[in-house]
């Protein structure tokens, strides 16, 4: 049983998993890297102290912050489905092993849709 369980480790999962950390919340943080916004982007901008630095640094830096406080354990693999089971919640991976926890925060982020030049005025 774990205090609190987050899916996603970018930017939002990484916060939700420093601030627990601080709190000395032990949490699990489940995260599917092939499922990644920013993998193939160079760098990240426009982030306060983070302008310019590499994903691979920025995601290295974040990691040893949180790692420094113990609280986190990291598992990599893809979620195939969360439920409710009574007070608490269920997160099933794909490998079948299963995890319950108290809280669940669900920051697995957002997927973008592409539309050819026809369909641009599209809005989504
Ligand atoms: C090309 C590009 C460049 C960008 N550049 C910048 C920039 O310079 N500066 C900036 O501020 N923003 C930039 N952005 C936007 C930025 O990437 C997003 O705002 C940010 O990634 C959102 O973070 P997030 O943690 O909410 O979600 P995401 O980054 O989408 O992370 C989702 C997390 O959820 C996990 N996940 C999802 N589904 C599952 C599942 N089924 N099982 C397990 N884990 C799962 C993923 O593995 C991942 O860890 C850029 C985006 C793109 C596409």
């Amino acid at each position: 049983m774990h205090d609190v369980i987050i899916i996603g480790a970018e930017p939002a999962g990484l916060q939700a998993s420093l601030t627990l950390s601080r709190y000395r919340r032990p949490h699990l943080v489940i995260s599917f890297p092939k499922i990644s916004r920013t993998r193939n982007a160079p760098a990240v901008h426009d982030f306060l102290a983070s302008d310019g630095i590499t994903h691979a640094d920025f995601y290295q830096k974040a990691k040893e912050q949180i790692a420094a406080y113990r609280m986190a354990y990291f598992v990599d693999d893809k979620v195939e489905s969360t439920s409710r089971s009574g007070e608490n919640f269920e997160v099933k991976l794909e490998d079948g092993t299963q995890f319950t926890g108290w809280k669940l925060i669900v920051a697995a982020g957002s997927i973008d849709l592409y539309f050819p030049a026809k369909d641009a005025s599209v809005m989504v």
